[in-house]
Order: structure tokens, then C-alpha cells, then sequence
């Protein structure tokens, strides 16, 4: 237990608590589960909400200053009030714009506030210590220069730092609880006016979160900002409808990222970040085409996927001489280095040959034979491009996750967006349909051209689908007509992210799932439009990352 005052948001009134003396801190919760909140609180509390109940539990917090900022800080205050027996808890009004009557507002609940900590501490407020703090200098260099802005929802420290370690430029915390700037009350002669000019600096943040700018429909002006990457919160209705107002305005490019506040899902969090990090700064890197005896230079890609790893070996004038594809198995290195093996095999070269080594896939970073590693994002866009120049969407369903890439027209990624949190829609869901149905992946590929019904399956839960499927078993109904509706429900999942990406022609496939002729004519069925399957489909990444080992990622192409 602590006699610190905790809050949460950077519109809590600090430099009034440094007027009692009273030192503060912001709660910067990051549980590994929401064990106590879900036995105390609704399901359906946002993930930061339900992250500020573990934290007040954990470290046993008695003083919180909240802001109403929205539904969920109000049931915080009667969760954390009921359950946890909080010593002081206190929700400030605050209003949604700086004008003058919100400004008297909050002048008027900042004093109420002040009354309230006076009769819990017997604590006296003295104004000119409160504006003091004020007067502490909060400059932020990193906004000066070329930087990247973390923007949206709390963000906390733990976001913050995965962050900055995902990007060579210096990254800003514009987010709800980050970066937080006033201007210092300049003439305050006495505590009336001091109440007075407070409410306005704070209401007039530099930064404003985006309760304040919610209604432009466009971020705070950042002229130095080349990226921002905007994070959401799980069942958070507010930062979700900004983004959607947002993510058209003219600026910096943006990266949505969702989170429950918890360090879960942080190897696709990087992923993503990587991929966007990629877009913004592409490295240029050429391998000379000839040792210094004159002989031929090779470069390799590894794509170490959950499912599959594969393994290209390229020469100087980009053609592929060797390749491989095998299954993953337990360990990631273990399969890089077989498959890599294979592909040397083919080629008739040994490692001493390769001039450069590009890893790419879910387990890049953990194969450890080379510090050069891409995004399977770059590394599809790279060999779609290679594969097929007038490519400007690609669509690749792999194993355990699918993405849809939209292309410029020299291979570099526009925009993209993955469904990577369960295996809905991804190859994991066909193997499991084709278990139930007592068919391998083959068969059920071509079985599903020969339908004759139309089946609709509703649920693209595994679980929920598997049960459809038996139901229809039981049903007597066609495996051909079963596995049309499986198809076609993959197919309706990957065209709707198609369509958020607003992704066009030309289409190409790539991944595993790329062999299945069912799911690729109900893909192009439901785009309105041809897909392209190359032969090489399911090494589109290793060609990319080979690629990229030879030219770099801006490359020739
Ligand atoms: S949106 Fe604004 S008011 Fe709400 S918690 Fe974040 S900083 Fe505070
Ligand atoms: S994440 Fe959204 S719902 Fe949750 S406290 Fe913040 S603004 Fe409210």
C-alpha cells in the first residue's frame, strides 16, 4: 500500500496535487489475465478497464483519481469502490471541448476536487506551489524531428517500448495516457484565478487526446510525424469509430493495432509493427554479384512458417536454383536449417556459396542463422511482385493465419491487414474440416469443384463449424456440396478483408492454401474477379526474402 495518488488519464489535474504536496503516479497496468476483474466486473469491460481492476488489486491501491471520461471509467468507479474498498476514489468531470462555458466547468469540479482531497488528507492547498509545477519544463525534442506517433487508446509503457524497439525513428506517446504538455498559467494573481487559467491549460493540452478532437475527424496536426501507428482497445467502442474517421485523413501513413492491454498476442503485434516499420524506411542493401575470385554470388530466403518452412536459394540474375518445402516440426531452427539444406542440395551449392541469408515468417527471429530479417508481409509483397509485376493485391491464406497486401505498382506495400488471432478463414480451418469430413487436403481441394447445392455454412468458428459439419454428415448431404460451403465461407471471409483494404485487380494467391482450386473459385466469385496462382505459390515469401538478401528492400524491381 502507497499515500501516492494514482490516476489514469492525462487530463488528471497533477500540478493541483503538487499544490498539497501530494505526489502522483499514473497506474501503467499491464496483467497477465483478468482473473479478479472478470469475478468483480462485466465481460464486456474494455481491456483497459478490466487491466486497471488487476492492477489495483495486485498492488493493493487505495487512492485513484479517475476521469470521466467514459462508461467504463464510471463502472470502474462502482467496481473498484464495491470490490476492492477503496480508501479514496474520485471521478472528475471533464468536459468535451475547451470553450469558455467547459472551461468554467472544470475550474468549477477542479475546485470541488480539491475540497474533497482537503477533507480525506487535511491537506491545505497552496496555489503557488501548484504553479510551480506548472512552470516545469515538458519539451519533447523527439516532435522536432522526423519521428513515428504512437496515437490512440492508453497506451501504457509496455506498448510504448515494443514500439520504439520496432523503429529506427524516435517514436512520440501521443496516446490517451502519454505525451501530456501545457502551457503555463501565466498571471495568476490569486487561487480564484489560478482555478481559472489551470482549467484551461489542461483543457488545451498540445496533444489533445482524442476526447477532445474526437469530432474533426483527422489527427492533431504532427508535421514531422512519418507514421502513426493507432492503438485500439478490446471492446472499446470510442478509439475503434475514431479510427474509422481517421484512417482516410491526408498525413502520415497509419497502422491500426488492437490490444487487451496484456502482453498477449505480442509476437503478432511485432509483426505487424515490423511491417509497417518496413513501408516507412526501407533499408537498401546490394549484394555484389561476384566474390573477389570472379565466381557467381548466391543469396538465400527462409520462410519459416507454423505450418511449412521453405527455403530458396537464388543466383545473380535472380533466378531460382534450388528450393524446398517441408513441414515445420517442433523446433523452427531445426526446420530452417533442413530446408535450407535441401535447397542447397538442389542447387549443387553449400552454405559456403551464400553471399547472404533473409529470414522471414512467424519464427524469423528465433531460426538463428542470420541477423537479416523481414516481415512475411515485405517478403509476399516482394515475391508477388517478382511473380507476377502487375499484381496490386495479394492475397496469401497460409497455415495459422491469411493477409491481404495491397501493392504499388514497383512491388512496395500500400496497406495491409491480417486476421492472425484465430484460425478462421486460414488453412488451419480447411485441415480440420477435411478431418471431420475423413478426406485429405487433396481430395477435398478437388471435390469441392464438383458441388452441386449451394450449402451455406454460418460460423466461421472451428468449433462451431466442425458441429455444422457433422450435422450435415448426419444429414446424408454431399461431401461435395459440404466442402463448396466451407469454401465459400473462406472465400467470403478473405474477400471482406480484401475489401477493407480496398484492395483490386490484378489478384494473386500465394500461400498453401493457393493449391486448393475450390477455395480459389469461390475467392474469385466472390471478388468479382481473376486470381493468379503462380506454380511457385507457397514460396512466394522465401523468393521475396531471397530477393531482399540480393537487392535490398527498395530493390530494382
Ligand atoms: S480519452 Fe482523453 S479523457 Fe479519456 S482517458 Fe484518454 S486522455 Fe483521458
Ligand atoms: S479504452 Fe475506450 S472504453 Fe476503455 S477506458 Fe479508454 S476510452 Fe473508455
Amino acid at each position: 500500500m502507497t499515500d501516492k495518488l494514482y490516476y489514469i488519464c492525462r487530463y488528471a489535474p497533477l500540478e493541483l496535487f503538487a499544490g498539497f504536496g501530494t505526489q502522483t503516479e499514473r497506474l501503467d497496468p499491464a496483467p497477465l489475465n483478468f482473473d479478479c476483474a472478470d469475478g468483480c466486473s462485466h465481460p464486456n469491460l474494455c481491456g483497459f478497464g478490466k487491466a486497471v481492476i488487476e492492477d489495483v488489486a495486485a498492488r493493493g491501491i487505495k487512492r485513484l483519481l479517475l476521469t470521466d471520461c467514459c462508461d467504463v471509467c464510471r463502472r470502474l468507479l462502482d467496481v473498484l469502490e464495491r470490490s476492492l474498498g477503496m480508501d479514496f476514489i474520485y471521478l472528475l468531470p471533464l468536459p468535451h471541448k475547451a470553450g469558455n462555458a467547459e472551461t468554467k466547468l472544470l475550474a468549477a469540479d477542479l475546485k470541488r476536487l480539491a475540497a474533497a482531497w482537503t477533507r480525506f488528507s487535511g491537506q491545505a492547498f497552496d496555489y503557488r506551489k501548484a504553479l510551480e509545477a506548472c512552470s516545469e519544463n515538458r519539451a519533447q525534442p523527439e516532435r522536432d524531428v522526423p519521428h513515428v506517433s504512437l496515437a490512440g487508446a492508453h497506451g501504457g509503457s509496455l506498448l510504448f517500448e515494443t514500439v520504439k524497439e520496432r523503429f529506427k525513428l524516435p517514436v512520440t506517446d501521443d496516446t490517451c495516457t502519454g505525451a501530456r504538455v501545457l502551457a503555463a498559467p501565466q498571471s495568476c494573481a490569486d487561487e480564484e484565478s489560478f482555478f481559472a487559467e489551470y482549467a484551461a491549460a489542461l483543457l488545451n493540452q498540445t496533444h489533445p487526446c482524442m476526447r477532445m478532437y474526437g469530432s474533426l475527424g483527422t489527427l492533431p496536426e504532427d508535421a514531422n510525424a512519418r507514421g502513426v501507428v493507432f492503438h485500439t482497445v478490446k471492446f472499446c467502442d470510442y478509439y475503434s469509430f475514431e479510427y474509422h474517421n481517421i484512417k482516410n485523413s491526408k498525413g502520415a501513413p497509419i497502422l491500426k493495432i488492437e490490444t487487451d492491454c496484456t502482453p498477449q498476442s505480442s509476437g503478432q503485434l511485432r509483426t505487424r509493427l515490423d511491417a509497417f516499420a518496413e513501408t516507412l524506411d526501407a533499408g537498401v542493401k546490394r549484394v555484389e554479384k561476384t566474390g573477389s575470385n570472379g565466381s557467381a554470388r548466391y543469396t538465400a530466403g527462409v520462410d519459416s512458417g507454423s505450418t511449412s518452412t521453405d527455403a530458396v536459394v537464388m543466383d545473380a540474375n535472380r533466378r531460382v536454383v534450388g528450393s524446398s518445402i517441408i513441414p515445420t516440426g517442433a523446433g523452427a531452427a531445426a526446420g530452417a536449417a533442413k530446408a535450407l539444406a535441401e535447397a542447397l542440395a538442389m542447387a549443387g551449392l553449400g552454405r559456403e556459396d551464400l553471399a547472404e541469408i533473409v529470414t522471414t515468417g512467424y519464427g524469423r527471429e528465433n531460426i538463428g542463422m542470420t541477423n537479416d530479417s523481414v516481415t512475411e508481409i515485405t517478403c509476399h509483397a516482394r515475391g508477388a511482385h517478382f511473380l507476377c509485376p502487375d499484381a496490386r493485391t495479394v492475397i496469401d491464406i497460409g497455415g495459422q493465419d491469411s493477409k491481404v497486401i495491397r501493392l504499388d505498382e514497383r512491388g512496395h506495400v500500400v496497406n495491409f491487414v491480417m486476421n492472425d488471432k484465430c484460425a478462421a478463414g486460414t488453412g488451419r480451418f480447411l485441415e480440420l474440416m477435411a478431418r471431420t469430413l475423413e478426406m485429405p487436403l487433396e481430395k477435398m481441394g478437388r471435390l469441392g469443384l464438383e458441388w452441386k447445392n449451394e450449402i451455406a455454412i454460418s460460423s466461421m468458428c472451428t468449433v462451431f463449424a466442425e458441429s455444422e459439419v457433422v450435422s450435415l454428415i448426419a444429414n446424408n448431404t454431399q461431401s461435395a456440396d459440404i466442402i463448396h460451403g466451407l469454401n465459400m465461407a473462406v472465400a467470403g471471409k478473405t474477400a471482406s478483408l480484401a475489401k477493407r483494404l480496398g484492395g483490386g485487380p490484378r489478384f494473386i494467391m500465394t500461400g498453401g492454401v493457393a493449391q486448393n482450386p475450390g477455395v480459389v473459385k469461390a475467392l474469385e466469385e466472390k471478388l468479382g474477379s481473376r486470381i493468379y496462382v503462380p506454380k511457385e505459390a507457397q514460396l512466394c515469401g522465401a523468393i521475396g526474402a531471397a530477393l531482399i538478401a540480393l537487392e535490398g528492400q527498395d530493390g530494382d524491381a
